[in-house]
């Protein structure tokens, strides 16, 4: 959209919110104003306006907003979210949000814009569940996890470590986030808020219907270790007990070194591995020569950073499906 057609049906928008509003004053409707003086001003069709920062956020946002929010998302569809740049519209719209769902320490541009945005309703997706730190390297078959548990500190192994933002490719995680962000929408919407927290009791449900998923078709998988381009699925390798090795480390722009890709050979050879794992949205370039050099197949694990016509499903739920049949497969896993 251009910036005059955007502030025209900005405009549009003002004039029906102003004559919707005239017409709720007439009819008795706005006694429910609970919190004095209500300054949230609302979109075009009265639905609170929620930005979301990339996909995940985004789905969460619709799936519990439901009918009473109009999601945007600052991530573009097909576009990498890692490192994303503003436009000043972006950010100037940003301001003008009821509520933003986000996930900081994964779009730094994101974070600075959101910390001036001066938006009352911010749901920061880490903020409701624990971080760790991960190199290109995470061993989740040493042990069972536990929730909060141990600080996994392999810094000598991992290499280009940090604190890890992947946290939605857990679906436990991904429901504590779910959480958080039903109560923020919640508290900016008071009027909605008995179908916030059944949207988000229901989206829990499903989610541990997926984790549930998840545990039983990886159990009895005979290989444990895969390889992936980026250190997304750290968190999902630690709860259903599989090793990640990735080429490169928690972003996609870094560069593998030589010594990770021969660390990588050992590794594939020493543990069976069948599959290199590539991605939709970042160049499988890496993935597909250093399968070629083995004689590895190549298939697509999705981290889920957004969804286009590429992707495996339409949906959270339908590619995170799709994901765990990749799994099974490279892993060995007998078809059910
Ligand atoms: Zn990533």
């Amino acid at each position: 959209m251009t910036a005059r057609r955007r502030s025209r049906s900005r405009i549009r928008a003002r004039i029906t919110a102003t004559a919707l509003a005239a017409g709720a004053t007439a009819l008795g409707l706005l006694s429910v104003s609970a919190c004095g003086q209500d300054d949230r001003e609302e979109s075009a069709d009265g639905r609170l306006r929620v930005i979301a920062s990339f996909y995940p956020m985004e789905f969460l946002a619709e799936r519990i907003g439901g009918d009473h929010v109009s999601v945007s998302t600052l991530t573009e569809p097909g576009t990498e979210p890692h490192d994303l740049d503003l436009s000043p519209q972006q950010t100037a719209r940003l301001t003008e949000a009821d509520v933003i769902v986000y996930l900081q320490g994964l779009q730094p541009a994101v974070d600075e814009a959101v910390a001036q945005s001066g938006v009352d309703h911010i749901a920061e997706a880490t903020s409701f569940t624990t971080l760790e730190t991960h190199g290109n390297e995470v061993d989740g078959t040493r042990g069972a996890h536990t929730d909060g548990g141990h600080a996994h500190e392999d810094g000598e192994e991992g290499g280009e470590g940090g604190e890890d933002p992947h946290i939605w490719l857990d679906p436990v995680r991904f429901g504590e986030v779910a959480q958080g962000v039903g109560e923020e929408l919640a508290d900016a919407d008071p009027g909605h808020a008995a179908d916030y927290q059944r949207n988000t009791e229901r989206l829990l449900s499903e989610l541990d219907d997926l984790n549930g998923e998840f545990t039983q078709g990886l159990a009895d998988a005979p290989e444990r270790t895969f390889i992936t381009t980026h250190a997304a699925f750290g968190y999902l390798a630690e709860r259903y007990g599989l090793r990640e090795e990735a080429i490169t480390g928690l972003d996609p722009e870094s560069e593998p070194s030589a010594a990770r890709m021969r660390d990588l050979q050992d590794i594939a050879e020493a543990e069976g591995v069948r599959t290199v794992f590539f991605e939709t949205l970042v160049s499988d370039e890496t993935a597909r020569t250093l399968a070629g050099d083995l004689g590895l197949e190549t298939a697509v694990l999705d981290p889920l950073e957004g969804i286009t016509d590429e992707s495996a499903g339409a949906d959270y739920f339908e590619v995170m499906r799709a994901n765990l049949a990749a799994l099974r497969q490279a892993l060995g896993a007998t078809a059910s």
